[in-house]
C-alpha cells in the first residue's frame, strides 16, 4: 500500500481533462498576468464564500501581510493571535513591524481562547487573528462581540477552513479580512502557490487591489508602496474547475474524519478531535492525541503510514520568535498539545482499505504492538 498524506497526484488524475483544458485555454490566449480566468476566479470565489469582494494573490502568506498593510497596522499596535497556527500567521504581523501578541488555545478545541484573549487586550491591541485550524471555525460570536467591545479589527486565518461554516455562515464572510491559501495540500490547492483574500469592505478591496500590484491600477502610475502578489492567471484557471468539486471533497473528508472517529473511539489513550455543535468542519487536518505520539508515529511509518505534527514547536518557542522572550510555559495549553497531537492522512481520493488500513494499524499499535498480524 502507498498511501500519501494528501494525495495530489491521484486528485489531479481526477480532474486531468477539465484542468488541462483549462490552462491550454490560458496558454492560448497568453494572458499570464492578471487575465481575465483570475477576475472569474476571484467572482465564483466570494461567491462561494458569500462575501462581496475577493483579491486573488499569490499565496496565504501574502493574503495575510497584504491584509495588515491594507489596516495600516504597524510599530507599536499589538495583534493578538495563537501560538498553534502556521508560522505565516505571526510572519505577517512582525513583517509589518506592528507587535505579535499571542493568547492560548482551549484544549479541546485547539482553538483561540476568547476568555483569555479578553483578557490580553490592551490599549495597543488594534486586530485579532483567530486561526481557523484543521477546518474548524473558531467562534466567532465571541470574537465579534470582543472586537466590538474594544473597537478591533478582525482578520481571519481561513488557510485551512476553505467552505468550513458555522451556524451555516462560512468561514471568511465574518471578519474584517478573511485570508485563504491555495497550496496544493489545502482542500482547495493550486498547482504551486496561490491565496486570496475576502472582505465586504469596498475601501480595503480597493486597496488590497493596489496593494497586490506594485500600487497602481493603471501601469506605471503609482498611487501607494506596493508588492508584486498577484494570482497567476494559470493558477486561477486550476482554481476555478476545483472549487466546483470542493463542496464534494468536504463532504468526503466529513464521511472519513467520522469513520477515524467511529473507529478509534476507546482505542488506547486516544483524544479524538472534538467539533463544536454548529460547526461544520472541512477537515483539512485530522488530528488525534496520544501520550505515546511519538512510538505511535514511528509504529504508523514502519507500515509506510505517513502522519504529521501540526505543529511540533508552538510560534513563541521558535527561533525566530526569540526576540518576544517567551519561555517555557507561557501557553502551557498550546505546549501540551505540541506533544500529544499526531495528524492522519485524509483527503477526498482516499480509498476505503487505505483508511481501513490505517485504523487496523493504530489498533494493532494500542491492543499488541509486537506481533500481531494486520
Ligand atoms: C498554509 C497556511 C498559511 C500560509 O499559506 P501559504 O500559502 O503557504 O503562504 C497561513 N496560515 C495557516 C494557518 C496555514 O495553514
Amino acid at each position: 500500500m502507498d498511501i500519501k498524506f494528501v494525495d495530489i497526484v491521484r486528485q489531479y488524475n481526477h480532474y486531468q481533462s477539465e484542468i488541462m483544458n483549462a490552462i491550454e485555454l490560458v496558454l492560448n490566449k497568453g494572458n499570464f498576468i492578471l487575465g481575465e480566468e483570475v477576475e472569474q476566479f476571484e467572482d465564483s470565489f466570494k461567491d462561494f464564500i458569500g462575501c462581496k469582494y475577493a483579491v486573488g494573490v499569490d499565496s496565504g502568506t501574502s493574503a495575510l501581510l497584504l491584509s495588515i498593510s491594507a489596516l495600516n497596522l504597524k510599530n507599536g499596535d499589538e495583534v493578538i493571535t495563537v501560538p498553534n497556527t502556521f508560522i505565516s500567521t505571526a510572519y505577517s504581523i512582525s513583517e509589518c513591524g506592528a507587535s505579535v501578541k499571542f493568547v492560548d488555545v482551549d484544549e479541546a478545541t485547539q482553538l483561540m481562547d476568547v476568555e483569555q484573549l479578553e483578557k490580553s487586550i490592551t490599549s495597543n491591541t488594534k486586530a485579532l487573528i483567530p486561526v481557523h485550524l484543521f477546518g474548524q471555525m473558531v467562534n466567532m460570536e465571541n470574537i465579534l462581540r470582543i472586537a466590538k467591545k474594544y473597537n478591533l479589527y478582525i482578520i481571519e486565518d481561513v488557510c485551512q477552513s476553505h467552505g468550513a461554516e458555522q451556524n451555516g455562515i462560512k468561514a471568511g464572510s465574518i471578519g474584517d479580512l478573511g485570508c485563504f491559501s491555495f497550496y496544493p495540500g489545502k482542500n482547495l490547492g493550486a498547482f504551486g502557490d496561490a491565496g486570496m483574500i475576502t472582505t465586504n469592505n469596498k475601501e480595503l478591496y480597493e486597496k488590497l487591489l493596489l496593494l497586490r500590484n506594485y500600487g497602481s491600477i493603471q501601469k506605471y502610475f503609482h498611487e501607494i508602496k506596493g508588492k508584486n502578489a498577484r494570482l497567476d492567471t494559470i493558477q486561477a484557471a486550476v482554481l476555478s474547475v476545483k472549487l466546483k468539486y470542493l463542496n464534494e471533497c468536504n463532504l468526503i473528508r466529513n464521511k472519513i474524519a467520522a469513520k477515524y472517529s467511529q473507529e478509534l473511539q476507546n482505542v488506547g489513550d486516544i483524544i479524538l478531535p472534538v467539533i463544536l455543535e454548529n460547526n461544520f468542519s472541512v477537515f483539512h487536518i485530522y488530528c488525534i492525541r496520544t501520550k505515546k505520539r511519538d512510538e505511535l508515529k514511528e509504529f504508523l511509518l514502519k507500515y509506510n503510514i505517513p502522519s504529521i505534527i501540526h505543529y511540533p514547536v508552538p510560534i513563541h518557542l521558535q527561533k525566530a520568535y526569540s526576540e518576544l522572550n517567551h519561555k517555557k510555559n507561557d501557553f502551557p495549553v498550546s505546549e501540551k498539545l505540541a506533544d500529544e497531537i499526531i495528524s492522519l492522512p485524509i483527503h477526498p481520493e482516499m480509498y476505503d482499505d487505505e483508511i481501513y488500513y490505517i485504523i487496523q494499524t493504530i489498533k494493532k499499535f494500542f491492543t499488541n504492538k509486537i506481533n500481531l498480524p494486520l
